[in-house]
Parts: structure tokens; sequence; C-alpha cells
């Protein structure tokens, strides 16, 4: 791989280079995947590119496909060391969002029965013609994105 871009103040990126140690589960030239020192579950795993990227809509589809490629290994394998039959994959953008280190990651949370991590699930429901609406300015967007990457 070109050598990874960086931010010097990323922790994610000090850990890319080594200069900050993680338990690393599994390593290509494009991205990597490590223990979550602060575990919402047993065996809750990160994904992140090797490049710094502070948010997924800035990444150019190759290398969130390059992250992606390996979502269906390392979710198979959280779930298979910890025996947990489900496990959740979850992807912060933004303070608002939940995000905190501000490189792209995956979280990769194996759920038990009688877990704590839960999430507010507050599902709704649109005024007449806003769901259309919405689909209609996101088809927009969507467009408009694949002509800039
Ligand atoms: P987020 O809130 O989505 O930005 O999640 C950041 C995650 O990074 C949290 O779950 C932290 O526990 C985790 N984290 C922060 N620093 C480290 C580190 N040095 N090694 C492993 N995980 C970390
Ligand atoms: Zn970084």
């Amino acid at each position: 791989m070109d050598s990874p871009q960086r931010d010097p103040d990323c922790i994610f990126c000090k850990i890319v280079a080594g200069e900050i140690p993680a338990t690393k589960v599994l390593e290509d030239d494009q991205v990597l995947a490590f223990m979550d020192i602060g575990p919402v579950a047993q065996g809750h795993v990160l994904l992140i590119p090797k490049h710094h990227y502070e948010r997924i809509d800035e990444m150019p589809p190759a290398r969130a496909g390059a992250v992606l490629s390996q979502l269906p290994a390392i979710v198979a394998a959280a779930g298979l060391a910890t025996g947990a039959a489900g496990v959740n994959v979850l992807q912060n953008n933004g303070r608002i969002a939940g995000q905190l280190v501000p490189h792209v990651h995956f979280h990769i949370i194996p759920r038990l029965p009688g877990g704590a991590f839960r999430f507010n699930w507050p599902a709704g429901e649109y005024p007449e013609g806003r769901m259309d609406e919405l689909a209609g300015l996101i088809r927009q967007n969507i467009e408009k994105e694949a002509k800039t990457k």
C-alpha cells in the first residue's frame, strides 16, 4: 500500500504507525482491527482504515470497500470467540452521532444475553409526502456525490 495518510494528533493513526500499543486481531495493507480498550461488550473490536479519514463520507469508495471486505470475517470471528449469537456493527460519524475518535472506525459488538449494551430505537412515522420528498433529495445527493468521488 501507499504509506497511510495520517493526522499527527490522531490516536488511531498512532496505533497504525505502532507508536502506541493495541491488541491487534487482523491487519492487511489497508486495514487494521484491534480490541476496543473500553469494551461495551466482551469481544468488542474496532475495524479501521489505515489511512486517516475522519468520517466515512470522506472516504473514496475503494478504500471504504477495502474496510468492508474484512467485516464479514471479523463479525463471524467475534461471534464465535464469545459465543454470541448476534453481533452489532456500529459506525459513528460526527460528535452528534456519538463519534469521539475522529478517525473512521466500525464497532463490532457481540451481543450476549444479559449484556449491558442497549440502544434506543425510536421508530417514528412521516407526515404525508415527507418520505418521498426526502428520498428524492437523497437520490439527488447520491448522484452529486458519485460525481465527486
Ligand atoms: P466512538 O465514540 O465511536 O468515536 O468510539 C471510539 C472508541 O475508541 C471507544 O469505544 C473507545 O473505547 C475506543 N478507543 C479509544 N482509544 C483507544 C485505544 N487506544 N485503543 C483501543 N480502543 C480505543
Ligand atoms: Zn487517524
